[in-house]
């Protein structure tokens, strides 16, 4: 943890893990970004993590912003959770039959949602926007889609056009990052995709409303849905503007199409309920994850009954899982929603994460650094701006951010006990384990880490 005058920490032990890692897995790891391609060095393999404190092979400790890119809102380890998950896992770690586990998760998640009476639970982000889009297609008749350049919704192949997260981490700097919608539309984020997987897949960009109805007015009567981040977390944070949701809204009620908002990092994240809870805006169907499975596989996706009623067994929509709504899943979920739900949970992470913001702010002043802190409530992002002042309101501004910076302040920072995510475009998660003190402690390493950024 912030070791200002400690010596240099050494990564032995994960350089070699690494190495036999990546004999075994491509890149070494089960997901692209923990490779740390895009800053570069070796990832480190965590030992043990509790609270907001990571640990890694080599004995090194770091405060943890990553949070798992999101589930861990309570702090790893949570003894909670821990305890519910110990309670679960002696009475079995899979069924293939419904448990009163799930009820109880999902009138948790209908009664925090105005816009959800129904739920099905998936084991993943990916599954459950996947499954959100069939049942839209279904629901309209209609096959197009609309989703956000630099939006991610997982690696669905009809979802892997010009998308965020890993895919824009890995992209080559300067390609693919300023293309005009035209020029986007319908384009593979990745060999083994056809294109005409994602020849019904639109491109919009975010937090442009005249955009999003000229894919309209180009398409009438044919698009089935919009899927949007309603805060894009996956280009770094990026807040909607004010109108923005509610014009996509009126945008979809008008021409019949659905919106679905992917609330997979944002669920039970940025308020309880999540960012329509925060902007008052009624999704037709909600994608979540992440938080509402507390660290373990759990994604959903749910709606109003006159939707999810066209689900099997009762629809005719098939989609199905062997580990879905697993039980030690929906323990770890209930156990953590339940933490959320006790008084001043979010009023906790709001303090925590305006503080965090408050000093990186300043400490990026007093270094003469010019950066945009991008935040709501638990997640934010600290965009390199090329001028003092500049903001980061859409795609083509985050990505014109410097990654060199970044990729800077992110190795002064780990080699300083704090870890945050190992790319410009993914969000820092604080959680409830953050206190005030690991938080004036990744400030004070932050302001060494912007001095380091300002000699670059
Ligand atoms: N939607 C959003 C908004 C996400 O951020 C992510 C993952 N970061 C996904 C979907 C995919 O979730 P998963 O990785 O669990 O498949």
């Amino acid at each position: 943890m912030a070791r200002k005058t400690a010596p240099a920490p050494t990564y032995t032990h994960s350089e070699t893990l690494f190495q036999r890692a990546k004999d075994l897995m491509p890149g070494g790891v089960s997901s692209p970004v923990r490779a740390f391609k895009a800053v570069g060095g070796t990832p480190i393999f965590v030992k043990d993590a509790e609270g907001a404190i990571l640990t890694d092979v080599d004995g090194n400790k770091y405060i943890d912003y990553v949070a798992s890119y999101g589930p861990i809102i309570a702090g790893h380890a949570n003894e909670r959770v821990v305890a519910a998950l110990s309670k679960a896992i002696g009475r079995g770690t899979s069924y293939g039959a419904p448990t009163e586990a799930e009820i109880q998760l999902a009138s948790m998640i209908t009664g925090a949602l105005p816009s959800v009476e129904m739920v099905r639970f998936v084991n993943s982000g990916t599954e459950a926007t996947m499954s959100a889009i069939r049942l839209a297609r279904a629901a309209t008749g209609r096959d197009l889609i609309v989703k956000c350049i630099g939006g991610y919704h997982g690696h669905a192949d009809q979802l892997l056009a010009e998308a965020g997260s890993g895919v824009l981490t890995l992209a080559e700097p300067g390609k693919s990052k300023k293309k005009k919608l035209a020029e986007a539309e319908s384009k593979p984020s990745t060999p083994g995709v056809p294109p005409s997987t994602v020849a019904n897949t639109l491109l919009m960009h975010f937090n442009d409303l005249d955009g999003a109805k000229a894919v309209f007015d180009a398409h009438p009567g044919k698009i089935a849905a919009i899927i949007i981040e309603p805060i894009a977390g996956n280009m770094g944070v990026v807040a909607p503007k004010a109108g923005y949701l509610a014009g996509l809204r009126e945008l979809c009620t008008a021409s019949g199409a659905l919106l679905i908002l992917d609330e997979v990092m944002t669920g039970f994240r940025v308020a309880w309920g999540g960012a329509q809870r925060l902007y008052d805006v009624q999704a037709d169907i909600t994608c979540l994850g992440k938080v509402i499975g507390g660290g373990l596989p759990v994604g959903a996706y749910a709606g109003p009954k006159r939707l999810m009623e066209m689900i099997a067994p009762i629809g005719p929509v098939y989609q199905a899982g062997t580990l879905s709504g697993n039980p030690l899943a929906m323990a770890a979920g209930i156990s953590t929603l339940e933490i959320l739900q006790e008084p001043g949970a979010y009023e906790t992470l709001e303090q925590r994460s305006a503080q965090l913001a408050e000093g990186l702010m300043e400490a990026a002043k007093d270094a003469g650094v010019p950066i945009a802190l991008n935040r709501v409530g638990a997640m934010m992002t600290v965009f390199f701006v090329p001028t003092e002042g500049a903001t980061v309101t859409n795609y083509a501004q985050a990505t014109a951010c410097d990654t060199e910076k970044y990729k800077t302040f992110f190795h002064a920072l780990l080699s300083r006990g704090v870890y945050l995510p190992p790319s410009q475009f993914e969000a820092f998660f604080p959680g409830l384990a953050h206190t005030e003190e690991l938080i004036d402690q990744t400030i004070e390493a932050a302001e060494e880490a912007f001095e380091a950024v300002g000699k670059s």
